[in-house]
């Protein structure tokens, strides 16, 4: 199995690295060495496992989802990310980081969150450890997320409102950075995706790459097992789920596809497609694929997905991009939302709508896709989105 890491400083090829302020680079080399010790420590494992198998639910499932799978013309498998406990593989990671704390001798973690659902699994990891949490939110975000802010409250989390900028997710990040370069000695910054300064893209996928591994005894070919796959697609934000599954099947010979939000459109403008239609440039600390203009001012992404809502993506992606090692396309809003309805009423499965992008680039391409076996990450359940998408139902029928 491949099992490389990014080079001493930091960087899959010409991405990633450490673009940061001077004052967080003793908090990151910290945050480096207490993983590295963790990883290597078998206690740490069976201390994260034991959490994955009773208070997460996994392994989670593969479902062969056979209508689906009639529909298209392909055996289509579902991994089973909506399962996993708070509905997404968001999980996998904000316990991996919580305990990662514990470790470091720390008792606060700070997390930027947009739409809210990173900002959910990282107070419930902190729930179940006894951390002290602490959220930063654009209040734009605040706003249009009320329910999550909600949860976020009844499990303890502090929100706290960012009114700086555009009030949005960029902004939220920003704030946590600071609040995080102030408080080092005692707190953590939970990121929420493979993205930022190394070593976060590293640890986030070391920590998601549970995804991948599972699927590989899974769906193994060999007896008792389900066949091998063909092709493996998942919806790409910031690019955790992707990456978590993708990881343990690079060089393999599986085709593996990451799906971006191509939101109202390439041409629009409007989209969160950074590896389809971006440039590499440095955001949020590392080199990767991104949208920005020509002064390299970073543009607003779009997409009817909050979890795809973001204009860059993480550097092993862009490496993986580059390198052939993965491929990435884009499906647009539209498409989105008429997937995440034939696939409720298929399935009996109302999926996110991150992970209705991918299963989106399923149906569109069910002509190549002919007689393969393709694997869906359903990286989360829908349930989050049924208010939004039944608001934008009323929209369409007045
Ligand atoms: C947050 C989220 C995503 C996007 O984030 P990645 O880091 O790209 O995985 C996708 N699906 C769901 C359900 C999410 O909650």
């Amino acid at each position: 199995m491949t099992d490389y890491r990014p080079d001493t400083s930091g960087r899959f090829g010409e991405f990633g690295g450490q673009f940061a302020p001077e004052t967080l680079i003793p908090a990151l080399q910290e945050l480096e060495a207490a993983f590295e010790v963790a990883w290597s420590d078998p206690g740490f494992h069976a201390e994260l496992d034991a959490l994955y198998a009773s208070f997460v639910g996994r392994p989670t499932p593969v479902y062969h989802a056979k209508r689906l799978s009639q529909r298209v013309g392909a055996e289509v498998y579902l991994k089973r990310e909506d399962l996993a406990h708070t509905g997404a593989h968001k999980i996998n990671n904000t316990l991996g980081q919580a305990l990662l704390t514990q470790r470091m001798g720390k008792s606060r973690v700070v997390a930027e969150t947009g739409a809210g659902q990173h900002g959910v699994a990282t107070a419930t990891a902190s729930a179940l450890l006894g951390l002290e949490c602490v959220v930063y939110m654009g209040a734009k975000d605040i706003e249009r997320q009320a329910l999550n802010v909600y949860r976020m409250r009844l499990l303890g989390a502090e929100v706290i409102a960012v009114h700086k900028g555009a009030a949005t997710l960029k902004d939220a990040v920003s704030e946590a950075f600071r609040y995080w370069v102030s408080s080092v000695e005692s707190t953590h910054y939970i990121i929420g995706s493979v993205v930022g300064p190394h070593p976060f893209p590293f640890i986030v996928r070391e920590f998601q790459k549970i995804i991948g591994t599972e699927l590989r005894q899974q769906m193994s070919g060999e007896p008792g097992s389900f066949p091998r796959p063909d092709v493996i697609v998942a919806s790409v934000g910031g690019g955790s789920n992707a990456m978590g599954i993708f990881f343990p099947w690079v060089r393999s010979g599986v085709d593996l596809v990451g799906v971006e939000a191509a939101g109202h459109g390439l041409e629009s403008g409007a989209h969160g497609a950074s590896l389809v239609a971006g440039t590499p440039g440095v955001l949020h600390g590392s080199r990767t694929y991104m949208l920005q203009d020509r002064d390299g001012q970073v543009i607003e992404a779009h997409s009817v997905s909050a979890g795809l809502d973001y204009p860059g993506s993480g550097p092993e992606h862009s490496y993986f991009r580059d390198e052939g090692l993965a491929r990435y396309v884009a499906v647009t809003d539209v498409e989105a939302l008429s997937a995440f309805h034939e696939f409720s009423r298929l399935e009996g499965i109302i999926p996110a709508l991150e992970s209705a992008h991918a299963v989106a680039w399923v149906l569109r391409e069910a002509a190549s896709l002919k007689g393969k076996t393709v694997v869906i990450n359903l990286s989360g359940r829908g349930d989050k989105d049924v208010q939004q998408v039944a608001a934008m139902q009323g929209d369409e029928d007045a």
